[in-house]
């Protein structure tokens, strides 16, 4: 038996996690759960699970249940526990990040569905895990695919990566009418149902900026060897070209149950009769186009800052966080988003080296950079 954290509990990969794991009573169990400010939710999940430990980081008006753990500290008290074996992250944002790393010092498995983590901080998860033995599987569809063609093929085996990408709701729009999107255009993605953050990610392609950086501190490749290519029906969840020009694919309908399980048997499967089946004689013909570079532009402006790395991958997520927080609440429109962006990564700039205090500075700089635009 597995002893299961799912940070992020009452989020939309908390919630199909705990799905997930339901289904598989007899392998794994529920030990801690969390949430940010979701009362409601997290005391029905404490009811229906019984975890030894819940955590509330910000409890609200409705207060906390006795017996919950409030405050920043939460998350990482759930994820180095000693009745924890593996770590579902499923937080949003910057937020996630030392749950993180403490987890991977703790040497527990990471099912990382929490992106940004590895874009601030690959370098130190990558120390945190050869430090305490932890270890990061990605839940990320795309990078879930990436590692199953893998199969544990050395880098030097591979041509490239292909990263798919739907291309959002905004995929055949024209520039002017996508810089003048609203909140509700935004998130109404035509294939994916999730969080708003990554809704809108997925709107400016911001998303995928992040998965190239996420891929090449997962994959250890270079940037010029991870592509991306629009694939509007999320069938094919990414592509491996290895160097005798073999291109192998994973495919499924969309939905994250797969992923998810995945990153809690990996390197194993295990039978699940609840996942979605891919009948490919129903599907929708199978479709590649080019991404629209020059009228999304945060996928360029997050790639170029991998590139640079260093605080640069920090100062974009955490300029992107801002900004779509910002436009979220109806505080400046769509295009302002990778406008947001690109002045934050011109005005912050920092050391080269990458400890968490630089981080951690970089992304207070890029934060108040973003929210004191008018
Ligand atoms: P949601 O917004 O649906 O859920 C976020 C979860 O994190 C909630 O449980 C929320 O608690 C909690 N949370 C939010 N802020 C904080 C904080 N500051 N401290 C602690 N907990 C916090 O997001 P998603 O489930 O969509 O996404 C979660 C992560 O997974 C993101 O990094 C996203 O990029 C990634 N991801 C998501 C996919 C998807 O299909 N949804 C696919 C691939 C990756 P509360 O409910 O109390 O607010
Ligand atoms: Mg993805």
């Amino acid at each position: 038996m597995r002893r299961v954290a799912v940070l992020g509990s009452t989020g939309s990969i908390g919630r199909t996690a705990l799905r997930v794991i339901a289904r598989q009573r007899g392998l794994y169990t529920l030990s801690a759960i969390t949430a940010h400010s979701n009362a409601a939710l997290l005391a029905e999940q404490e009811s229906a699970w019984h975890p030894a430990f819940v955590g509330l980081v910000a409890p609200g008006e409705g207060g906390a249940r006795g017996g919950w753990q409030t405050g920043e500290g939460a998350l990482v008290d759930a994820a180095t526990r000693d009745d924890v074996d593996i770590v579902v992250n499923a937080v949003v944002g910057v937020a996630g990040m030392d749950a993180t790393l403490a987890a991977l010092e703790a040497g527990k498995r990471v099912a990382l569905a929490n992106k940004e983590t590895l874009v601030v901080a690959g370098e130190l998860a990558a120390e945190a895990g050869s430090r305490g033995g932890g270890e990061i599987v990605p839940v990320d569809s795309e990078h879930s695919a990436i590692l199953q063609c893998l199969a544990a093929r050395r880098p030097s085996d591979v041509r490239r990566l292909v990263i798919t990408a739907s291309g959002g709701p905004f995929r055949e729009w024209p520039a002017e009418r996508i810089a003048a999107a609203t909140r509700s255009d935004a998130l109404r993605h035509p294939t994916w149902s999730m969080g708003s953050k990554i809704t809108v990610d997925s709107a400016t392609l911001a998303n995928k900026a992040l998965e190239v950086i996420e891929a090449h501190f997962l994959f250890g490749l270079p940037y010029d060897r991870i592509e991306v290519v629009v694939h509007p029906q999320s069938i094919v969840h990414s592509m491996v070209e290895f160097v005798d020009g073999s291109v192998l694919a994973q495919l499924g309908v969309p939905s994250m149950e797969v992923p998810i399980l995945y990153a809690l048997t990996h390197p194993e499967r295990v039978d699940d009769a609840g996942t979605p089946r891919f009948d490919p004689v129903n599907a929708p013909p199978l479709t590649f186009e080019p991404v629209r570079t020059d009228v999304f532009p945060a996928l360029g402006l997050g790639v170029e800052a991998g590139r640079r790395g260093g605080i640069a991958p920090a100062v974009f997520n955490a300029a992107n966080e801002v900004a779509v927080a910002r436009f979220l609440r109806g505080e400046i429109p769509f295009g302002g988003i990778a406008a947001a962006i690109e002045r934050a990564l011109s005005t912050v700039h920092g050391p080269g080296g990458a400890d968490r205090e630089s981080l951690m500075d970089a992304d207070r700089r890029a934060r108040k950079v973003v929210s004191e635009i008018r």
